[in-house]
C-alpha cells in the first residue's frame, strides 16, 4: 500500500507541476516518516523515496543511525529545544523549523564545533490560535537580517510553513501566495548567506495547491504511509 501511496503522492506533484507550469525536478518530496517503524520506511524506499523528515530528535537520530538507509536524507520538521541541537547538527540535512535567533544562535555553535555551515529554513507562523511555533510574517525579516549578520554557520535556504487544518485546500492557497511573495522580497534584498530558494509548504490536505503556488518542499506523511497511530 505505501509503495501505491507513494507512487500517487509523485503523480499528483507531477500534475500540479504542469497546471502551475514548472518543471518537476524544482518540487522535492518529503516522506514524513515520523511515528513510523523502519520497515514503512523501507517500502517507501524501496518505491523510491529518499527525503524523510521526523519531527523528533531521539528518533530522527535512531533512523538515521540505525536504520541502514544509507544514502537516505532525514529533515527535522519538528520544533526543535537548543539543548538536542547538537543531536541533529551533522545528521540532518535541513532544519526545517528555527523560529528564534536563541535556537539559531546554538545551532551555530554546533555548526562552528563540527566545520560544517548549517542550513535552515524560518518556520513563519500562519495560523497564530492553532500553533505556538513559528515567527510571523512580520517578524521574519528581522530574524533572517539578524541571522545572516551574526552567525556565519547557519545558512538560511528559505522558508517553511505549517498551514491550518482545512477540509478544503483552496482555503489555504492564500497563506502560500503570501509566503511566495515574502520569499521574492526577502530575495530581493540580498542578505549575506540568505536564499529563499526552499519554500518548504504543503502537507498531505493541501500539497497541490502549496506546489501550485510555488513550494519547492512538501511534506507528506499520511498520504503515503497512512493514518499515525500517536498512542504506541
Ligand atoms: C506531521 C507533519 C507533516 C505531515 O502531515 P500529514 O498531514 O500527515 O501529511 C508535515 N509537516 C510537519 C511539520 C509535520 O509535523
Amino acid at each position: 500500500m505505501i509503495k501505491e501511496n507513494y507512487e500517487t503522492v509523485c503523480e499528483k506533484i507531477r500534475e500540479a507541476c504542469k497546471r502551475a507550469g514548472r518543471d518537476e525536478s524544482e518540487v522535492t518530496l518529503i516522506s514524513v516518516s515520523k511515528t513510523k517503524p523502519m520497515e514503512d520506511i523501507a517500502e517507501a524506499y524501496e518505491a523510491g523515496a529518499r527525503d524523510f523528515g521526523e519531527n523528533k530528535v531521539q528518533e530522527l537520530v535512531k533512523k538515521h543511525d540505525e536504520g541502514g538507509l544509507l544514502d537516505a536524507k532525514w529533515h527535522m520538521i519538528g520544533h526543535l529545544q537548543r539543548n538536542k541541537v547538537k543531536d541533529v547538527v551533522g545528521r540532518a540535512v535541513l532544519i526545517h523549523s528555527v523560529d528564534s535567533f536563541r535556537l539559531a544562535e546554538e545551532i551555530n555553535i554546533q555548526g562552528k564545533k563540527k566545520g560544517v555551515t548549517v542550513p535552515v529554513l524560518i518556520e513563519l507562523n500562519v495560523a497564530e490560535e492553532e500553533s505556538k511555533f513559528g515567527v510571523s510574517l512580520s517578524d521574519a525579516e528581522d530574524l533572517i537580517s539578524q541571522i545572516s549578520e551574526n552567525l556565519s554557520n547557519v545558512s538560511v535556504k528559505g522558508l517553511m510553513t505549517v498551514a491550518p487544518y482545512v477540509v478544503d485546500s483552496e482555503q489555504n492557497r492564500e497563506i502560500f501566495h503570501k509566503i511566495k511573495d515574502l520569499s521574492v522580497d526577502i530575495a530581493a534584498k540580498n542578505y549575506d548567506n540568505v536564499s529563499m530558494d526552499i519554500l518548504s509548504m504543503g502537507m498531505t490536505g493541501d500539497y497541490e495547491v502549496a506546489i501550485e503556488e510555488g513550494s519547492t518542499m512538501v511534506r507528506v506523511g499520511t498520504g503515503i504511509f497512512g493514518e499515525r497511530n500517536y498512542k504506541i
